[in-house]
């Protein structure tokens, strides 16, 4: 059966899987295509949201909005497919020497971190290193999202709705198209075949 879709998605990465929720909460038609693939970016990444550079303590692009934006956003995804994959869990930073622990505190008094950065360090225990005086600095709004669950149950949800077809695109099937002489359109002619 040949079927005609708006929006023809390659990849069931994170960010095919987020666009095609978005298509389908707007009663868009689509299909994602994807080989399958078990070692993508999505499926092996840890899957750790840290708005703090831990190098230099600074904030990520946009940090407070991204992250309120994630909350929503994977909360709602959770009551969606109607399974945990978004947990709120601290992440703690090892502060290796006194010069580190100095700049932590000093960051956070000099750039007004303290949404995002806890000022007491605590004593980092001993199973982390015996001998060494290592504190553990607390980075505050971090969460973690289990990406295989996350992408196998929205990859169910695409498989029992028809909108995913297991196959490998071939990128020589993409046409290019000149349209006068400087611009340059690409289209896809794909046909779709869905069971
Ligand atoms: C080891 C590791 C750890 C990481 N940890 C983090 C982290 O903690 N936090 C963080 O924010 N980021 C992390 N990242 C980065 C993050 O994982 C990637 O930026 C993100 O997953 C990219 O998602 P994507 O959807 O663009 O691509 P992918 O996840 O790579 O998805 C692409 C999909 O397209 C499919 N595909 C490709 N070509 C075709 C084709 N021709 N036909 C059909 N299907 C095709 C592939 O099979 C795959 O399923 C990590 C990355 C790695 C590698």
């Amino acid at each position: 059966m040949k079927q005609k879709v708006d929006y023809l998605i390659v990849g069931q990465g994170i960010a095919g899987s987020i666009l095609a929720y978005r298509l389908y909460k707007q009663n868009r038609t689509f299909v994602v295509v994807d080989s399958g693939l078990k070692n993508s970016s999505t499926y092996v990444a840890a899957g750790v949201m840290n708005p703090l550079v831990l190098k230099r303590f600074t904030l990520t692009w946009r940090a407070q909005e991204f992250i309120d934006y994630n909350r929503r956003f994977y909360r709602e995804m959770e009551g969606f497919l109607n399974i945990k994959f978004f947990y709120e869990l601290p992440l703690f930073k090892l502060i290796e020497s006194e010069d580190e622990k100095s700049f932590w505190q000093h960051r956070i008094k000099k750039a007004s971190l303290n949404d995002f950065m806890e000022e007491e360090l605590i004593k980092a225990p001993s199973s982390i290193h015996p001998s060494a005086n290592y504190y553990l600095g607390k980075v505050k709004q971090t969460a973690w999202l289990d990406t295989k669950v996350f992408l196998e149950s929205f990859r169910s949800f695409l498989k029992n709705n028809n909108h995913l077809l297991e196959e490998k695109i071939d990128y020589s099937s993409i046409k290019k198209i000149t349209i006068n002489r400087l611009s340059l359109n690409i289209s896809f002619f794909v046909k779709v075949r869905l069971q």
